[in-house]
């Protein structure tokens, strides 16, 4: 075979280098894992404890969870029959982390559980700039109650992670969709209102209108945009119930100082989601604006096989998502760590002193790498200067006679010679004290 084997389209590797000219894909595995450090930190600062699901689940799970006629599942699933077993790659974690705390009764361990995760989901959509067919999603569920403080609890943290980065221009979206008697009513007064006008509807949405009504409000034909602003709104089907929460989301929120917008038709496409739903926009993604979004979802408990309701609410995000913004936003991150030490050997017995000296530091916990390859004192500078070495140590035969080998400071070039029994105290505890 004469070609290269490439990856499949809509995923992409991440590098320690950044070869790629696609600028979705530009950032080194140094940038994510900053990124996952720093997101980690701020929900662990909430008291959220990461939890780690398999990315196969069963095709029941996520059909059952996340709705038949979701464009997920109808549309979108990998999913895969193995000797009678059905399964999917999972296109998101919600239903997984809530398989895993009914399987696990993690209700009998009291109090309330406060879960976040991060990891790859799949979908198999048409790929486009912040939309592939693996993206990485990091996410939180808080499971055991319907209190509306958990509702802002859970929005709170979503905002605190956007915020430590300092992302301008996001916006934040909030509607209520109220209980499980709300969206058929409401379903159904959309019907009627765009059959009035299904002449004028596309083909797409002609299906969603029989289909699910819903759909239609995501539409982004300029015609049917206009059709919406008189359509009627979700919040004047809802419960009285719903409808008092709701109330008392905004006061909570607005006491919290975050700022929301109320957007009528933000029902998310998930089929799980009642009451609070909302989503991070951005207007510096385009046409893929959610940074992400998440809601209250009560009902998925029953979906997936528990006896009785178990309330929570939760939200996903996206990662490429962030990074784009990111990056459109102009946020520097800081450089990855330089190497400390870079060993320069010349000639055989000082290759493999410098083996023993590197493998001393890495012992004294000093980031330190020697040439493997027996190249000559040109070459190894160089790997020395990309490696972005801060000190190299040379060591040829007059060095390994004298026990004293010479230490370049690559940034000041100043040069001295330290005895070979003192150098890892030379480099230890601080590299830069010397
Ligand atoms: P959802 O589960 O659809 O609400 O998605 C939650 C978040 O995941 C979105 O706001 C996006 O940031 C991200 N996301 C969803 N689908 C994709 C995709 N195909 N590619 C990249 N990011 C995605």
């Amino acid at each position: 075979m004469s070609k290269v084997i490439r990856n499949i389209k809509g995923t992409f590797d991440i590098l320690p280098v950044n070869v790629s000219s696609d600028a979705a894909h530009e950032d080194t595995i140094w940038t994510w894992q900053y990124i996952e450090k720093n997101i980690r930190d701020i929900l662990e600062l909430s008291g959220f404890k990461e939890i780690r699901t398999p990315l196969l689940e069963p095709t029941e799970l996520i059909a059952r969870g996340i709705g038949q006629l979701t464009d997920i599942v109808s549309k979108e699933m990998y999913a895969f029959e193995r000797e009678g077993t059905h399964y999917v790659l999972r296109p998101e974690v919600t239903a997984p982390v809530m398989r895993a705390y009914l399987q696990h009764h993690l209700a009998q361990q009291g109090g309330i559980q406060k879960l976040y995760y991060f990891g790859p989901c799949f979908r198999a959509e048409r790929p486009q700039k912040g939309r592939y067919r693996q993206f990485h999603q990091f996410g939180c569920e808080l499971i055991g109650t319907d209190s509306v403080y958990a509702d802002v609890e859970v929005i709170a943290t979503m905002m605190h992670v956007y915020s430590a980065f300092n992302l301008p221009n996001m916006k934040l979206l909030i509607n209520s969709l109220g209980d499980e008697t709300s969206r058929p009513r409401y379903k159904e007064a959309l019907r009627s209102y765009f059959s009035k006008y299904e002449s004028d509807l596309t083909e797409t949405s002609k299906t969603r209108l029989e289909k699910n009504p819903l759909r239609i409000l995501d539409t982004k034909v300029e015609k049917e945009r206009v059709l919406l602003e008189s359509a009627p709104k979700l919040i004047d089907y809802i419960d009285s119930d719903s409808k008092d929460q709701y109330v008392q989301l905004k006061g909570l929120l607005t006491e919290m100082g975050i700022e929301y917008v109320e957007d009528p038709f933000l029902v998310r496409g998930l089929d799980y989601y009642t009451k609070t739903a909302f989503e991070l926009v951005s207007d510096d993604l385009g046409a893929q604006s959610a940074l992400g979004g998440g809601g209250r979802y009560d009902l998925l408990s029953m979906e997936v096989g528990s006896k009785s309701p178990v309330p929570a609410v939760g939200f996903a995000s996206g990662i490429e998502r962030l990074l784009i913004a990111l990056r459109e936003a102009g946020t520097e991150i800081p450089e990855e760590s330089p190497m400390d030490v870079f060993v320069v050997g010349l000639g055989e017995e000082a290759q493999k002193w410098s083996m023993l000296m590197a493998q001393k530091m890495r012992e004294a916990k000093v980031k330190a790498s020697y040439d493997l390859r027996g190249k000559s004192m040109k070459v190894q500078m160089k790997e020395a200067h990309r490696l972005r070495s801060q000190f190299v140590v040379i060591v040829g035969e007059d060095e390994l006679t004298s026990k004293k080998a010479i230490v370049k400071n690559m940034e000041t070039g100043d040069q001295q010679e330290v005895h070979f029994n003192d150098l890892v105290d030379y480099f230890t505890p601080s590299v830069a004290a010397p």
